[in-house]
């Protein structure tokens, strides 16, 4: 009992639709993490947040302006409270935790638990209670003590609980960075000092592994300094600046940095971004992948279960999709289509027709991934579709409530519709979620990807696509440098464009690649030549879905990270 060496600490976690403990790609790896380290049978044990009020509900108004309601869930539908009891110092007081359990089962027997704290506890003022509420929301101060409450706090659980194995410290990005500071205490105490030493870093390093998530400057967290020593009431942060802090602040990235022996990045070219923005460090890179059971649809996982048996516990058979027929494939992406054809109808009203080449896209709505370049010149878009073919366009995806430029985005595209000629159908579905992601990344039949390079860090959701057999059309940047193939998996946008790093001018460049692609390229395959069509989605399969998955990302960890 109670064996796990390896401790995987994370903000969010997805894990179910009816769970609302994530808010976007970071928690949905997280998620298919642990779906894949129980079917490697690592031993882990997980650590996040409760969120009793989740992240958020997405309404949109007539106008398509984002609205948000708290998102409440079924807590004790989904998870067992603990018995196991502990505290963390916020500004003086001693707020209780509580956890909630839930386990991850493997097809293979194996099992992972998942540990939620809770501080929404009668003993707590009134404040502390809500620290386990919101994720992503309130304001520095409560970010600050929700991340003392997952890095100190989780440890101290993961103690209370009986964890009594645990050599590895995995943190998911830089929130749960305070783990270090716990560890830090720990071996102070064991060698019978009351404070810790330099001289205590070397073994708490060799504990810990920090994964880097974005080059983007407001996902790495930054706390005035003298907001830190008021919630945490600790000298050391000032005393040992080159660890802690630098310029007046506790930067939560330079402490995972300073904290761990193994840090890596979550593709080759964001590692080597990360290299260039953390230069001391020495950045390696694991790229991301996605859970292939979770993520391959029901037509697709009964013809893999037909022609590849042992794929669900062996993802690299997938390579031998290349021998399937194309007939299977196309009636099996056929199949898919139908199911998200139907969602659509079931939420709109609006019959597509399946036989129309149909794009997609769904994602986190925030500037740097530009979900509305597909619409930035839309008498272009409309003269494509007149000479080339008909469209149909099916996304969806939430903004942070306090980015305003992500709602601009969701708006123009709502907005855009009106002006849009009878070949083209657009439809944003709202409340983005796990399922809705199953259905739309296998459901359409090209994958549309425009972020702003070098910013995707790795970008899953093509993953999803190509595990389903349907090719990415991308900028290069994150996963899809490793995945792309001309002409073979899918197809790029823009490589040629300048380098921009203020979000601006590249923009009409990418726009303008975009269009010939889709003019010259993806629309004429698609209506002339299916078979060919259908060889790319069979490559997508074989080349990108045997490889991009967590299965072959989490061995990579245990090679490199964890048991080493
Ligand atoms: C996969 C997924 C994401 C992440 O998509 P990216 O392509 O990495 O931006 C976000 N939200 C949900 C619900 C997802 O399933």
């Amino acid at each position: 009992m109670n064996q796990a060496t390896v401790a995987y600490f994370t903000m969010e976690m997805a894990l179910e639709s009816t769970m609302s403990t994530y808010a976007g790609g970071l928690g949905v790896l997280a998620g298919d993490t642990i779906r894949s380290a129980a079917d490697l049978k690592v031993p882990l044990v997980a650590v996040t947040l409760l969120h009793r009020k989740g992240y958020f509900k997405q309404h949109l108004d007539a106008s398509g302006w984002q609205q948000e309601a708290p998102s409440d869930w079924d807590i004790a539908a989904h998870l067992q409270l603990q018995q196991a009891r502990t505290s963390v110092s916020l500004e003086g007081r001693t707020v209780q935790l509580q956890a909630w359990k839930y386990e991850v089962h493997s097809p293979n027997g194996f099992t992972i638990p998942i540990f939620f704290l809770d501080t929404d506890l009668p003993e707590n003022q009134p404040w502390d209670r809500t620290l386990t509420h919101f994720l992503y929301g309130g304001g520095t101060p409560y970010r600050l003590c929700q991340e003392v409450i997952l890095g100190i706090g989780g440890i101290r659980m993961l103690r209370a609980l009986g964890f009594t194995s645990l050599s590895r410290y995995h943190m998911n990005e830089g929130h749960a960075a305070l783990l270090g500071l716990e560890l830090l205490d720990e071996a102070a105490a064991q060698a019978n000092r009351t404070t810790f030493l330099p001289e205590d870093l070397p073994a708490v390093r060799k504990q810990c592994v920090f994964t880097t998530h974005t080059p983007i400057a407001s996902g790495h967290d930054l706390f005035p300094l003298e907001l830190a020593l008021q919630v945490l009431g600790r000298r050391e942060l000032q005393e040992m600046q080159g660890v802690f802090c630098c310029d007046e602040t506790l930067n939560m990235t330079f402490l995972a940095l300073n904290l761990s022996h193994y840090i890596n990045g979550v593709a080759k070219k964001h590692a080597q971004t990360s290299q260039l923005m953390f230069g001391k460090y020495e950045i390696d890179a694991i790229t991301n992948g996605v859970h292939a059971a979770t993520w391959t649809s029901p037509p697709f996982q009964a013809l893999f279960d037909r022609l590849i048996p042992g794929w669900r516990a062996d993802n690299f058979s997938l390579r031998f999709a290349h021998s399937l027929a194309l007939d299977e494939i196309k009636s099996a992406h056929l199949a898919a289509k139908q199911l998200l054809l139907h969602r659509v109808f079931q939420e709109t009203g609006l019959a597509l027709d399946p036989h129309i080449l149909t794009l997609g896209f769904a994602r986190r709505a925030t500037a740097y991934k530009r979900i509305d370049l597909l619409v930035s010149d839309v008498t272009r878009l409309n003269a494509i579709a007149a000479s080339a073919g008909p469209l149909h366009i099916i996304c969806a995806g939430k903004a942070h409530p306090n980015d305003h430029q992500g709602k601009e985005a969701i708006q123009r595209l709502i907005q855009v519709q009106g002006n849009l000629s009878p070949t083209i159908k657009l439809v944003y579905l709202p409340n983005y979620d796990l399922d809705l992601a199953k259905l739309i990344t296998a459901g359409v039949d090209v994958w549309l990807n425009t972020p702003h390079p070098p910013f995707e860090a790795s970008g899953t959701s093509g993953m999803k696509a190509a595990l389903n057999g349907v090719p990415s059309l991308s900028v290069l940047d994150g996963w899809w440098l490793e995945g792309w193939i001309e002409g073979e998996t899918g197809w790029s946008i823009g490589e040629s464009c300048p380098i921009d790093p203020n979000l601006t001018d590249r923009a009409s460049c990418d726009a303008t690649a975009l269009y010939r692609k889709l003019e010259n390229e993806v629309i004429p395959l698609f209506y002339q030549d299916p078979d060919r069509f259908a060889d790319i989605m069979r490559h997508c399969i074989s080349l990108n879905g045997s490889f991009f998955n967590t299965q072959r990302m989490v061995s990579q960890y245990v090679i490199k990270a964890y048991f080493e």
